[in-house]
């Protein structure tokens, strides 16, 4: 069977292990061909993507890149989509059969979206669709009868361990964390800690937005929101444990006590090749376990008081509804703040505190609802940020 891949953020970190996946695939006798990849701003990387893989069309979101992007090359046959809406007009197309949902933060939900209104399968990196828009994802793809495979390490683990189970004999999930580069740091040190200390990831090269998010923690809180919509669980039955090692991807525990736990070495390609040929598993050369040396695995629980962000989550998670739009807006900017060195580590979850606080709405939940959320929440942070730095 041939399949159509489009990548939706090919020149980041989890494109570019993607296109390694498919190369594996392709030596595999598989029939993996990339159809679209998109960028915002990294025209160089995706000119050399273009020149290994041939799509048939791009995005480009950021325009002035676009413009770069057309006059510095001439490739014969090659559409280019300019700007967000050309983004928007691509995803829509139906002549691809995968999409890779690679892009950062809740530019990638509407896209996403669009791509799951028809039969194909989506491979879900973007965990902002599910955080923001899970309710509504989750009725398109049962009425579009598309199929969604997390590529995030620990929801892949938790499907895993779910192939052939019955929901109904799943008592919780856990998730683990590796704590960041922080784990052992005081309350008191967490307030003056630098950009450079915070995107020292221990165990995963990811990009900015995700380690900072590993950092404060709030990346697990996304998650256990993200896993509340994949599996229809109810947040009493998601837990955290922080496994320091980054071994175990995450665990089920069932009804009768048994746990199931997923492990590789951290390394983002399993996941990828997974979600893309599940239900099958295909032979590969990727780093793997080795056991026959030493060592050891360590669980203990997370501390909510001084990783606040995971607490947050968690909150916005019960009150539901339009709140982790709130959560993930505030954060997204609180991290934007904090990369740009206008905001201190500990006021990241200061911030998403007070636009939580300070939000009161009961609407429906819909897409334009999120979207105007999203951007109401944003405009006010700035807005008072501008203030304060007066
Ligand atoms: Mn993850």
């Amino acid at each position: 069977m041939s399949e159509k891949v489009c990548i939706f953020g090919s020149t980041g970190s989890i494109g570019s292990n993607s296109l390694e996946v498919i190369d594996n695939l392709n030596n595999n006798g598989l029939d993996f061909s990339v159809t679209y990849l998109t960028t915002n701003s990294s025209i160089d990387i995706l000119s050399e993507q273009i020149r290994k893989y041939s799509p048939k069309g791009v995005a480009i979101t950021d325009e002035l890149s676009c413009e770069k992007f057309i006059s510095r090359n001439n490739f014969k046959n090659l559409e280019i989509f300019k700007g967000r809406k050309g983004l928007l007009e691509l995803s829509e197309r139906d002549d691809f059969t995968v999409l890779i949902s690679s892009l950062v933060g809740i530019a990638g939900l509407e896209p996403t979206i669009n791509a799951i209104k028809k039969d194909r399968r989506i491979a879900l990196a973007n965990k902002e669709t599910l955080v923001v828009g899970g309710e509504i994802v989750n009725k398109l793809i049962k009425k579009y009868s598309a199929t969604l495979i997390p590529i995030d390490s620990e929801h892949s683990a938790i499907f895993q361990c779910l192939t052939g189970e019955k929901m109904n004999n799943v008592s919780g999930i856990i998730l683990t964390a590796s704590g960041g580069p922080f784990l052992n740091k005081t309350a008191e040190e967490l307030k003056h800690v630098s950009v450079n200390d915070a995107l020292a990831h221990p165990n995963w090269i990811m990009g900015k937005k995700i380690t900072i998010d590993s950092a404060t923690m709030m990346n697990k809180g996304l998650e256990i929101i993200e896993a509340k919509w994949l599996f229809n669980l109810l947040p009493s039955q998601i837990s955290v444990v922080i496994h320091k090692q980054s071994v175990i991807h995450s665990m089920v525990e069932f009804i009768d006590g048994s746990v199931i736990a997923q492990l590789g070495i951290p390394d983002m390609k399993l996941p990828i090749q997974f979600a893309l040929t599940f239900p099958d598993r295909v032979v590969n050369n990727f780093p793997k376990m080795d056991f026959s040396n030493p060592f050891n695995l360590t669980f203990e629980p997370p501390d909510y008081e001084k990783f606040k962000c995971l607490k947050l989550a968690m909150e916005s998670l019960n009150s539901g509804g339009i709140y982790p739009t709130v959560l993930n807006a505030a954060n997204e900017v609180a991290v934007e703040l904090f990369l740009n060195k206008e905001l201190s580590f500990t006021e990241i979850p200061e911030l998403i505190e007070s636009a939580l606080n300070n939000f009161n709405d009961n609407n429906e939940l819909s897409l334009e609802n999120i979207t105007e959320t999203d951007e109401s929440v944003r405009r006010k942070i700035k807005e008072k940020q501008k203030f304060y730095s007066k």
